[in-house]
């Protein structure tokens, strides 16, 4: 069984960003710039928020956080993404969520000019990946595929299960399998009897935000475990994921651990996503 460090492999990935970065900025190309908008004083967001930035200075990218107050209008934040929206300088917009309850949350996420939608939250990237066009991927899903490569899994043929299916998570990483070629089942709160959907599955990626969801009699010797979930454990006193992962591990072929999995990989797929949107931005400028 292999135990997917999403924490070194996250590693590996910023320092070959870096190497990028720093051979295109050598040739004379400025940095590329991430713009990351935090509304409010929620301390989660803030703690991601700082993640963000401390992986951004790793990569060569420049970060620039701006803060705003939770009263902040719904107007003034639109024309806040408007405003980077026609900076040049800036590569990347990410507005951290969750928004304060005044704001309409999508009206803003769809406000963001698609080519620097680093998150891969509007609708003309979901769109591209529904259509499997060019786009720019949602961060976390584009960790998972990245893990999955990186254990060595094969996802061409394979039958993989996702259990959830919101729009960040569970349907965009289905559609990048099924974009690989796997042939994949989404499971919700409607499914009945999970674990006779979740034994079948080669590849198992399990996003539903509930905590030990998933026993050992759930998943099917030999295959790989993907754990998004992220739940605090009051008894435990840490954060625990949607795996039980003690029980399931010794079935698995591989699979990744909370914390030190799928977190650390979020956050390389928005260092993978802004650069390149940079450099897609610098080679335009270049014409
Ligand atoms: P969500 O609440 O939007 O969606 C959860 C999905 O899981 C829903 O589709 C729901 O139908 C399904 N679900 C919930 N309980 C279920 C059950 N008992 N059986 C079957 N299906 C069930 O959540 P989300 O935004 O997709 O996030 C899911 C989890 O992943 C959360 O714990 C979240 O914190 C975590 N997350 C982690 C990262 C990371 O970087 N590690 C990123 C995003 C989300």
């Amino acid at each position: 069984m292999k135990i997917i460090d999403g924490k070194e492999l996250a590693q590996q990935i910023k320092t070959n960003l870096a190497a990028t970065v720093a051979e295109v900025t050598g040739e004379g190309a400025r940095a590329p710039h991430l713009a990351v908008i935090l509304v409010g004083d929620d301390k989660s967001s803030a703690t991601y928020v700082r993640g963000k930035a401390k992986a951004s200075a790793e990569v060569g990218i420049e970060n620039t956080t701006i803060h705003r107050p939770a009263d902040l209008s719904h107007t003034e934040l639109l024309e806040l993404v408007e405003k980077l929206n026609n900076d040049p300088a800036v590569d990347g917009i990410l507005v951290q969520l969750p928004l304060p309850e005044h704001i309409d949350t999508q009206k803003i996420i769809e406000h963001i000019d698609p080519s620097k939608d680093v998150d891969g939250l509007t609708s003309a990237n979901a769109g591209c990946l529904a259509q499997a066009l060019p786009g720019v991927r949602a961060c976390t899903p584009r960790g998972i595929i990245a893990m999955l490569d990186s254990a060595g899994v094969r996802i061409d043929g394979a039958r993989a299960v996702v259990v959830g299916r919101s729009n960040l998570v569970g349907f965009p990483v289905a559609k990048m399998l099924l974009d690989r070629d796997a042939t994949v089942t989404i499971a919700h709160t409607h499914t009945r009897d999970l674990g006779t959907v979740t034994r079948e599955a080669d590849i198992l990626v399990v996003a539903a935000g509930s905590p030990r969801l998933i026993k050992a009699d759930m998943v099917k010797e030999g295959a790989a475990v993907i754990d998004v979930g992220i739940s605090w454990d009051d008894a435990a006193g840490r954060l625990v994921g949607d795996v039980d992962f003690d029980a399931v591990k010794d079935k698995a072929s591989a699979i990744s651990p909370v914390p030190g999995g799928v977190g650390p990989m979020t956050i390389a797929g928005l260092m993978m996503n802004t650069v390149e949107c940079w450099l897609r931005h610098i080679r335009s400028e270049e014409k």
